[in-house]
């Protein structure tokens, strides 16, 4: 190995902007790769009306990076991408990205390299790759017959069309995971009519909108010492308290939190209404949905709770299977994200010929969350068996990248002659992992993006101590010496 290993970094999200700051910062070489013309990820793409974080702003912000700005508790999804593009800039990344140029294959050369070649024919070989892609990523359509009938704007929440008028429109949404259930908030008072299709009720947390004061904002930026202690704590609470406490269906925490909505469950009069959002399964088992406008929402006179199922979607509506054509002008596709795709449909091509698509034909996996056997050399930040839902996610991608760089460390001093775990270890994390998920919230009988082709969740089951345990230092024993 080089002394000064070169790295290929696959998007240009929040993971990826963390990695290149952080290799820069430790004078590696570095090329990042972004199919889009902007970094930001999810929150380039994401535009829709009420999107917003739903973990606290002071918890989703590089640790090198706090923001002492930020407008709420859980700030506008404009400002996340505002944040991310001026970390970026400010770091002086932005001309080491390549942008609209997406990679298209990747693959572990004779020398023990890894080429990328993108869409524009543009080759390049590195040492080292980092992957992250995100698994919000592709948009997932329903399965409807006649969907593509429908003859007024429709479009995926995450492909906002910003040109349809929504103003006293009859609007129809179909979803109601965290994505529609912040839509409805937002075009409750301005729609017409808006029909929302929701085929499972959801546990939505009633939250308050807080925003901050100047007083508290030039707090955060002239004392860094409270701003630091803000986001350590938030941290604690979140990754620690709630996210590993809500592992377990069982737990308190997951009374309480159904103990919240039903509160707010119990205040709506239309017993109807209240019957149909109501959720018939363990608060947790699908990913949680925050909102501050939620319950008042659904009880517009210009807001339905469609629960009959959709049968089949004509030129002018939605028909239910109670016959009824709900009439519409702009159609919403809410409906989630394609979560087994990661950085596919790209061509991956490990050591031997081993090509990605094969290893992950039947559903995706990974050591660690972070590297795969055969695939040397390669990382990934919030790829599968991430955690994902209930541990913030850029702490996790900031530990992952740690724990890829202590590797890459070993490697350049030659203590390892690369980075691939073992098949042997991958096997044995793969199946404590399974047994763990399976004794989760997320495994007590709903259905969710959280779960595989099994009904198995994909996600890091084990509380966030073993996750950072983990991260801090690699098992060298599971990796090939
Ligand atoms: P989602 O959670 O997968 O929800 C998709 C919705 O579409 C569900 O209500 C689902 O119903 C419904 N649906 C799918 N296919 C359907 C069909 N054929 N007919 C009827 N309904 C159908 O997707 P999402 O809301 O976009 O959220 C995905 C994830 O993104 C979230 O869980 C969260 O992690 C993240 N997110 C985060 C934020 C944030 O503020 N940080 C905001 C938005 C999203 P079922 O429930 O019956 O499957």
């Amino acid at each position: 190995m080089r002394e000064n290993p070169t790295f290929g970094i696959i998007g240009a999200g929040m993971s990826d902007i963390l990695a290149a700051i952080k290799l820069q910062e430790a004078g590696y070489g570095f090329t990042v790769f972004e199919k889009a013309d902007r970094v930001g990820g999810t929150w380039r793409e994401n535009t829709y009306p009420g999107i917003a974080c739903d973990v606290p702003s002071h918890i989703y912000s590089y640790s090198f990076a706090l923001n002492p700005e930020w407008s709420h508790f859980a700030s506008p999804g404009a400002e996340i991408q505002q944040y991310f593009e001026r970390v970026a800039h400010s770091y002086g990344i932005d001309d080491d990205i390549r942008f609209s140029d997406p990679v298209v294959r990747c693959t572990w050369t004779a020398d023990d390299r890894w080429e990328l070649e993108t869409g524009s024919g543009h080759v390049e070989t590195f040492d080292f790759v980092i992957a992250a892609t995100g698994i919000l990523h592709h948009p997932k359509l329903p399965d409807i017959e006649g969907l593509d009938s429908f003859a007024g704007p429709m479009f995926h929440s995450a492909r906002w069309d910003h040109d349809v008028p929504l103003d006293d429109r009859r609007i129809g949404l179909i979803g109601t995971g965290s994505t529609g259930v912040q839509i409805t908030g937002a075009l409750a008072p301005r729609a017409g009519h808006l029909s929302v299709f929701q085929r499972t009720a959801q546990w939505v947390v009633p939250v308050e909108q807080v925003a901050y004061t100047e007083a508290q904002k030039e707090e955060f930026r002239t004392d860094a010492d409270q701003l630091e202690e803000l986001h350590e704590n938030l941290q604690r609470e979140f990754n620690d308290g709630f996210g590993t406490s809500i592992l377990d269906g069982d737990s308190e925490m997951v009374d309480g939190i159904e103990a919240r909505c039903r509160a707010e469950l119990a205040a709506i009069p239309d017993d109807e209404l209240r019957a149909r959002i109501t959720p018939t399964y363990r608060a947790g088992c699908k990913r949680l949905v925050i909102s501050h406008n939620w319950y008042e929402a659904v009880q517009r006179d210009t807001v339905e709770i469609v629960t009959d199922a959709i049968e089949r979607i004509e030129p002018t509506g939605v028909r239910t299977a109670d016959g009824l054509l709900h009439e519409l002008d702009v159609l919403v596709l809410a409906t989630g994200f394609k979560v087994d795709a990661f950085m596919r449909p790209m061509t991956i091509t490990g050591a031997d010929g081993v090509d990605l698509d094969d290893v992950w034909a039947q559903r995706p996996s990974a050591y660690m969350a972070v590297t795969v056997p055969d695939f040397p050399n390669f990382f990934m930040l919030n790829g599968p068996n991430s955690p994902v839902g209930n541990f913030s996610l850029i702490q996790t991608a900031e530990l992952q990248f740690e724990y890829a760089m202590d590797l890459v460390g070993r490697v350049v001093a030659g203590q390892l002659e690369q980075a691939v775990p073992t098949d042997e270890a991958a096997r044995r994390f793969e199946e404590e992992r399974v047994e763990a998920a399976k004794g989760t919230v997320w495994a007590t009988g709903c259905n969710s993006w959280y779960l595989d082709d099994r009904g198995i969740p994909f996600a890091w089951p084990f509380p966030f101590e073993r996750f950072r345990r983990e991260m801090a230092e690699p098992r060298l024993g599971d990796y090939e010496s």
